[in-house]
């Protein structure tokens, strides 16, 4: 199927193919690719595109535009007054659609509503951008709606009727440019396109002395792989902040996200590289592809280069195809080759070269190949103002479950990008404790950590939101997944918990309620640790005391349970109950005693049995999380060790 250039939810005006037959409004799904405008239904309970009910050809689109907005519309039409309060009800499916903006095709015009600004903009500028090179572009538009059998702008009554309105010149100039051509379709990218995921803009100055910012433009959607990513949105511009002959360049997105600009870290070539992918999460992504010239450049773990390239050819004896891993080999003089012989001075230019030359390789490298996540854009450093959300840019489309604190709701941020919102039930969480604490929260941001993007606290209930994570929680996960989970992939499970820990251990912050059932499982079965440091805004005695029947007992060391120490040892302890809950497939903890006869029995030295699934090696570890004394358990950074060793000398 082709890639998805965009994904909205949107208001559609029927295009009344009688005369007679009423007006109306119906929400559906809109996609974009490259190809095709197409309409879906839109299941809101499940969340889920419906039935496709009609598609426009790009090519046949002759003019894309606002359109003034009708004289009085009702309300689910109506732009907020400024300091409107807010009202829960009118968002708590899906918000209003104020901003039209209208596809002209041979049909005639088709009205799309928008429930922001800047969506609305948005789509003009990709729809724009992937009509560009049509042949039949006009001129001229209709600025007001087809209405009862005419144009409100110019009373013409033929829907086909010529526009009355001339574009602004930019499009005038990209139609005057390009009419000559006779073709429909648009041209096969240049060398330069083709390579090049981001290109600078051409009037723009080269990056100044005088403080000006070198401005790029995006020629491909690339999705975050990781939290100090930056998506990049085809047709976008971008702030280069920092250049660098390695593939990542930091930038920021020119428009800026929601309460502030992340200044992501950044792809440059990201189309070709991939952080943090194993070998064998290479490979696999490699054969699951089966593209001959399918390649993954990604981290080294070898010593004589930082990056490898990994590259899949069909092979005649294999039906599964061969893979060879290939190290960046960097000279002294800072250059890198593959092949000894074509050096080149940056990271893309080598893969460009490799691209149109094999020069020894199994194959070219024809065929960029990535972990695809559809996420929101991450949002590392986001010390930047303040971190509230507008929840006018909240679409809530299905429920997730109900945690401590109430209903978890899975939405969109401006109609396209994944998040999970959490309604704070009045009274369960100290909101003003949390809320001063939720901007320290914000600024930790590491891949296995479940991102926090922000907070909605000019209205009760309060929302925090975050990454959404589709597989749900890694309890769930491990009880219901029907296929039996390798010996490493549980391993990896535990590292990727490990990593999270690591890090929040290196910024001596406290997780105190480490469990299977607040980590998270995203698209990819990468698991990522939730809900850090929110139990200390519990206000439930039963899950705050140490001898309250929420309190997580079964989780916590004898420290804990008789004087309530808490420190980064304690989240070892309870990080060793979470590697025996991975191991058992999700088995209650002390499954045979109470809460009081678990404290008995901890306190007395008894700690869990070796699960079936782990090996000595892997008990071995999680046994050093139990040591009565806090100083002797190991710490998250020398766990992980011990964990990628095992992994390391695994096949
Ligand atoms: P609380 O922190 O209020 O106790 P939880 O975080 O346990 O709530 O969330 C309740 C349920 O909602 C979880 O079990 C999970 O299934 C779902 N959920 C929570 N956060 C997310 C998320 N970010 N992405 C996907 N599902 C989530």
């Amino acid at each position: 199927m082709a890639s998805i250039i965009l994904e909205s939810i949107f208001l559609k005006r029927s295009q009344q193919k009688k005369k007679t037959s009423p007006l109306n409004f119906k929400k559906r799904l809109f996609l974009l690719t490259e190809s095709k405008l197409s309409y879906y239904e839109y299941d809101f309970e499940r969340g889920r595109r419906g039935s496709k009910k009609g598609s426009v050809d790009i090519e046949k689109i002759t003019c894309v535009e606002t359109v003034v907005p009708e004289n009085n519309p009702p309300p689910e039409r109506q732009v907020p007054k400024k300091g409107e309060d807010y009202n829960m009800e009118q968002i708590s499916i899906i918000e209003r659609f104020p901003y039209p903006f209208q596809v002209v095709y041979d049909e005639g015009p088709l009205y799309v509503f928008s429930p922001t600004e800047e969506l609305r903009k948005r789509w003009i500028h990709q729809l724009k951008s992937v009509i560009r090179y049509n042949s039949d572009l006009v001129q001229k538009y209709h600025p007001c709606f087809w209405i009862d059998g005419q144009y409100l702008c110019c009373s013409q009554t033929a829907k086909n009727a010529m526009g009355c309105k001339i574009l602004e010149s930019r499009n005038g100039s990209l139609k005057a440019g390009r009419s000559h051509r006779k073709t429909k379709k648009p041209l096969p990218p240049t060398p330069e396109e083709d390579t090049m995921v981001m290109k600078p803009l051409p009037p723009e100055p080269a990056p100044s002395a005088a403080g000006e910012m070198k401005k790029v433009v995006a020629l491909y959607n690339y999705v975050p792989m990781n939290v100090q990513d930056l998506q990049l949105q085809k047709g976008e511009e971008y702030l280069i902040l920092e250049e660098s002959h390695l593939p990542w360049w930091k930038a920021r997105w020119k428009q800026g996200w929601p309460g502030g600009l992340p200044d992501g870290c950044i792809p440059l070539c990201s189309r070709w590289y991939s952080k943090n992918i194993t070998r064998s999460q290479a490979e696999q992504l490699l054969k699951q592809e089966g593209k001959e010239g399918g390649f993954i450049v990604r981290d080294s773990t070898s010593k004589t280069g930082k990056y490898t390239v990994s590259v899949y050819a069909k092979s005649a004896v294999d039906p599964q195809g061969m893979i060879r891993h290939y190290v960046v080999c960097c000279t002294p003089q800072n250059q890198y080759y593959l092949a000894e012989k074509h050096l080149f001075n940056t990271i893309p230019e080598l893969i460009t070269y490799h691209q149109h030359n094999s020069a020894g390789l199994i194959s070219r490298l024809k065929y960029p190949v990535s972990r695809h996540q559809k996420s929101a854009p991450s949002t590392a450093g986001l010390g930047y103002g303040s971190w509230e959300i507008d929840p006018k840019d909240l679409t809530f489309l299905k429920e997730l479950g109900t945690g401590q604190f109430g209903v978890v709701k899975y939405g969109k941020w401006r109609g396209q990008y994944n998040v999970a919102i959490k309604m704070i039930r009045e009274g369960s969480m100290s909101e003003d404790e949390f809320i001063d604490e939720a901007k320290v929260m914000m600024n930790l941001s590491h891949e296995k950590l479940v991102q926090l993007y922000g907070v909605c606290t000019k209205q009760r209930p309060i929302f925090i939101i975050t990454e959404y994570m589709a597989n749900g929680c890694l309890l769930n996960f491990l009880r219901e997944t029907q296929r039996r989970f390798q010996p490493a992939e549980l391993l990896e499970m535990c590292k990727d918990v490990c990593e999270a820990m690591e890090y929040l251990e290196s910024k001596q912050f406290l997780h105190r309620d480490l469990a299977a059932r607040n980590c998270l499982v995203n698209d990819q079965g990468i698991v990522k640790v939730s809900d850090f440091g929110l139990s200390r805004y519990v206000l439930d005695d039963e899950y705050t005391s140490s001898m309250g029947s929420k309190f997580p007992v079964r989780w916590s060391p004898p420290e804990v349970l008789l004087y309530s120490k808490f420190s980064s040892k304690s989240d070892v302890w309870s990080f060793g109950v979470l590697m025996w809950e991975v191991y058992s497939l999700g088995k209650m903890p002390y499954e045979r005693f109470n809460n009081s006869e678990t404290t008995e029995h901890v306190i007395q030295g008894l700690r869990l049995y070796r699960p079936q699934q782990a090996s000595e090696r892997v008990y071995a570890i999680m046994y050093s999380c139990w040591h009565e004394k806090a100083e002797e358990r190991p710490t998250f950074s020398a766990l992980l060790g011990s964990i990628v060793d095992i992994t390391d000398e695994e096949p």
